[in-house]
């Protein structure tokens, strides 16, 4: 099968690998049908996450056929087009019980070498390092899905892979940081970062009941984008100062709740700092006195000039994390079902597997207005 692999920083190939096989009885196999290119992807992309190898598959945003399952599969049959989230959950573990699904207990066969990396030992992804499990991912035509039973959702008819495809990962995680900031009506968000896991992240907001949401970003295109779904853009150059623009906007009191969309390698690195906290500097900053600082954006390893002072006397509740995305399937695909949203807005390029290559290049550097990928693995075949 033709699959995406990664070679190293800013190395990574369409090449010719073995299909995948049934390991385990609760296995299942899928011919991927969509699978997107995600920011958290981009670290990979950059070196910034521990431990790939040369050769892994990447990609842990997909939906796909079921073209074969193990024979302790109950739920899943063959010809299923299904949704999978990005997190690998065995539904049994203590985590998985308590719906902390990205936290799972079970799903990482390295979770020795995760403990050394992380403190503890996390959960699986797919295709995102050998620390995160070592699975091999969905940019391919093909992929081995693990505890099958418990993560892949059924798509129903009148939903289309691409609405589905973002269940997969972006829409739960803007919508999980939008609930991380617990919040009451008239409340204001500042979001850092309108990428799609911000662009979520500003219409879950406002469905959960913030009366405003403020949306910062350099790229004019996403500040679009952040408009058209209600935020008020703001681009830090075209203002003196950010913290004073964002208190001039909250009549001096700091927006109730901070989302950091943004995560390692952030525009404007702090002097000092060493993988950039230049947007948990300014999200601390910006905060009214107990607020809360929501941060999906992902971090790796010790973070200096964090002010953790200022947080402390500011009172400041922190919510963050992998998110647990089997938590928000079902409610999220009502909400596509009845209408609420359609998730392909954010969708602004589709092509096929064999240019993503190209297609990393595009979304890393942000060109052509490009603000999420697509690609499918079967372009050949009728959609
Ligand atoms: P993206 O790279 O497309 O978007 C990031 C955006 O942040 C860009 O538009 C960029 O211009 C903006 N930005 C950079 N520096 C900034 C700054 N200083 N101030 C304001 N904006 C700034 O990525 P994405 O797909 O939207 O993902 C965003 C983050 O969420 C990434 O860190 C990704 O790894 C993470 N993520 C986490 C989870 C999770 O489970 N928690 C899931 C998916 C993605
Ligand atoms: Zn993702």
């Amino acid at each position: 099968m033709q699959a995406l692999c990664w070679y190293g920083k800013n190395d990574v190939r369409v090449e010719t690998v073995a299909d995948p096989k049934l390991l385990l009885p609760t296995d299942a196999i899928l011919r991927v049908t969509r699978t997107a290119i995600c920011g958290s992807d981009l670290h990979l992309l950059h070196g910034a996450v521990p431990g790939m190898a040369a050769g892994d598959i990447l990609g842990h945003e997909f939906t796909g056929e079921v073209v074969e399952t193990g024979p302790e599969v109950k739920k899943l049959q063959r010809g299923d087009r299904v949704v999978v989230p990005f997190a690998i959950s065995c539904g049994q573990c203590y985590a998985c019980r308590h719906e902390l699904w990205a936290l799972c207990d079970n799903s990482n066969p390295n979770a020795a070498l995760s403990s050394r990396i992380y403190g503890d030992g996390v959960g699986a992804l797919f295709g995102y390092s050998h620390p995160m499990g070592g699975y091999a991912g969905g940019q391919a035509q093909y992929v081995r899905v693990p505890y099958a039973d418990v993560g892949p959702l059924k798509i129903p008819d009148g939903v289309s892979d691409e609405q589905a495809l973002l269940l997969s990962d972006i829409f739960p995680t803007g919508y999980m940081a939008a609930e991380n900031c617990d919040l009451h009506p008239g409340n204001t968000v500042a979001i850092w970062g309108c990428g799609p896991v911000g662009q979520f992240a500003i219409r879950s907001a406002l469905i959960l009941g913030a009366a405003r949401v403020i949306a910062i970003d350099r790229i004019p295109e996403r500040l679009r984008m952040a408009a058209a779904g209600g935020a008020e853009p703001l681009h830090p150059n075209q203002v003196d100062d950010l913290q004073e623009e964002l208190l001039w906007r909250t009549s001096g009191r700091g927006p109730d709740a901070c989302i950091d969309a943004v995560g390692l390698q952030p525009h404007g690195r702090r002097p000092g700092s060493s993988q950039g906290a230049t947007v948990l500097h300014q999200a601390i900053a910006a905060c009214r006195k107990g607020g809360t600082v929501s941060i999906p954006g992902v971090y790796e390893g010790d973070l200096n000039g964090v002010p953790f002072g200022t947080a402390f006397a500011k009172g400041l509740t922190f919510r963050m994390g992998p998110t647990h995305i089997h938590r928000y399937l079902r409610p999220l695909m009502q909400r596509i079902q009845q209408g609420e949203i359609d998730p392909a807005f954010v969708i602004t390029h589709r092509c096929p597997l064999a240019q993503a290559p190209e297609a990393y290049r595009l979304f890393n550097h942000k060109q052509q207005d490009c603000i999420k990928v697509v690609l499918n693995p079967w372009p050949q075949q009728a959609a």
